[in-house]
């Protein structure tokens, strides 16, 4: 059953992003392959985080030796709140489907993927290790309204599962997506978060920080680089800076291909909103030299960031930075000063693990959940991350890291999550446009001050929390209010 509440009753009083359960991470534990993961569009907490939970449940049902070929053994999925609300135009329902066969959204090719639910409909079982349990994506899946069991949901991406066997019911699993493909194990009693984010997450780090000033201070204190407090930190937490830089290295080779496809791509975009890809088109004209005279090189952030996010809103491969609806401003901005400095590839990885930081902070403080605080945590807070990559990449000083981050949020607060049909295409795309222009903006005025500046980062990320639980829903991601009506 669809339920188009506009006034749900998830709970006000909550903290965003988790911030109420037992044990939320610090910003030092969440580190930069915690931010930047590899996957597929079209959005990070609607298409991979439902997709790892479906996994995770697949796996759960493996481990625990339920499976059996049993005609009486029925599969069920439940999608509440914004899952529901935008979740056909997210592909929540197909990307449940895959999770559920045993695809990740990594390593599993995106066509395989999308194809995924198709084959369910005609062959109605997923195999798990001999087995087949009978689900029927039409039948078994459930898009549901603001409550669960008459209460308010822990979280506005809550997703069920459960196996029933009649009505025994033999597993249960409730999950919420909180943005950026995290998902979280909620226990469905208390409410509080079950799952860890990460292996030793309970360990102590060298260099603690939990606010941008503690940051920005232990770089000062130590004489350290930025990236090297992290990388210091991540290997006391199990990630030697080989395996981190290996890893980030593929990142940053996908963010390139995914501009790569986008920039030779055409065509009008999935969803039926008969948007047509333009990243292409704006690129021959680029090239040669038909923009606008005063337009000239600058619109080449833009063009990068729109092939992006078009590969994303067509379900490609992209990586989630720190979203995947905000997954086209990092790129473009990487790209834009390569081109035009001579960064090497390390420096391209240092700048990743600094972005990683801010990401990090805003997870912590406020949200990268445009469910939670609309788009202003996802378009926003990727801005401010390129921001501060961008000005670590070009020599800059912690404190003037600090002040770029700072402007590339402060000028997106406020800003609603309203995309039309619930597709992660308009505004979406030419939000991630304007944020990689701003980026580099926010950069080049840190740079050219010394990074002295009033408004602390900290300071906007409480404002940034409190813009977003003072929000409308009407405007977090539940296609009821703004641009989504038409
Ligand atoms: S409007 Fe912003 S937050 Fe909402 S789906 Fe688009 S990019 Fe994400």
């Amino acid at each position: 059953m669809y339920t188009s509440n506009p006034l749900p009753a998830f709970d006000e009083r909550r903290q965003p992003d988790g911030a109420n359960s037992k044990s939320a991470m610090r910003a030092d534990h969440i580190g930069p392959l915690d931010m930047f993961k590899i996957g597929v569009g079209p959005s990070s907490s609607h298409t991979v985080g439902p997709m790892i939970a479906a996994l995770e449940f697949r796996n759960k049902v493996e481990s625990e030796g339920l499976a059996a070929d049993d005609t009486d053994l029925r599969l069920e999925v439940e999608l509440f709140g914004s899952l529901s609300a935008t979740g056909k135009g997210h592909s929540t329902d197909s990307a449940v489907c895959a999770g559920l066969a045993g695809m990740h959204p990594e390593t599993s090719p995106p066509e395989e993927i999308w194809a995924e639910k198709d084959s369910l409909s005609l062959a109605p079982y997923i195999e798990v290790g001999e087995h087949a349990i009978k689900f029927q994506p039409e039948k078994d899946i459930f898009w549901q309204g603001w409550t669960i069991d008459g209460k308010a949901l822990p979280h506005p991406n809550t997703i069920r599962f459960r196996l029933w066997r009649d009505n025994q019911l033999l597993l249960a699993q409730l999950t919420v997506s909180v943005g950026g493909g995290f998902v979280e194990q909620i226990d469905p009693v208390s409410g509080e978060r079950v799952s860890a984010q990460r292996p030793g997450e309970d360990r102590e780090v060298p260099y603690p920080y939990n606010s941008a000033q503690e940051f920005v201070l232990q770089c000062q204190r130590h004489n350290k680089q930025p990236w090297e407090i992290v990388i210091a930190n991540e290997a006391a937490l199990g990630r030697s800076e080989l395996f981190l830089r290996e890893n980030l290295g593929q990142i940053l080779e996908t963010m390139e291909s995914s501009i790569k496809r986008g920039l030779i791509a055409e065509g009008i975009l999935p969803g039926g909103l008969n948007v047509r890809r333009r990243a292409k088109e704006l690129h021959l004209q680029l090239l040669s030299g038909k923009t606008p005279g005063w337009a000239g090189g600058d619109l080449k952030p833009s063009i990068y960031a729109m092939s992006v996010s078009e590969e994303n809103a067509a379900g490609g491969r992209v990586v989630t930075a720190p979203t995947n609806g905000s997954s086209g401003i990092i790129p473009a901005v990487w790209r834009t000063l390569k081109e035009g400095h001579d960064l090497s590839r390390q420096m391209m990885e240092n700048g990743l693990i600094v972005a990683s930081v801010v990401g990090a902070l805003v997870k912590t403080h406020a949200s990268i959940s445009g469910a939670e605080v609309g788009c202003q945590g996802e378009v926003g807070t990727s801005c401010a991350m390129a921001a501060a990559g961008a000005v670590a990449m070009l020599g800059g000083s912690p404190s003037q890291i600090e002040q770029a981050a700072e402007i590339g949020i402060e000028h997106h607060l406020g800003m609603t999550c309203d995309p039309i049909k619930g597709l992660v295409q308009i505004p979406c795309i030419e939000r991630n446009a304007m944020g990689a222009v701003k980026a580099l903006n926010a950069a080049a005025l840190s740079l050219a001050s010394d990074g002295t500046h009033l408004v602390s980062l900290d300071r906007v990320l409480e404002v940034m929390k409190q813009t977003g639980l003072e929000m409308n829903q009407k405007y977090k991601e539940t296609a009821t209010g703004g641009l989504a009506l038409g």
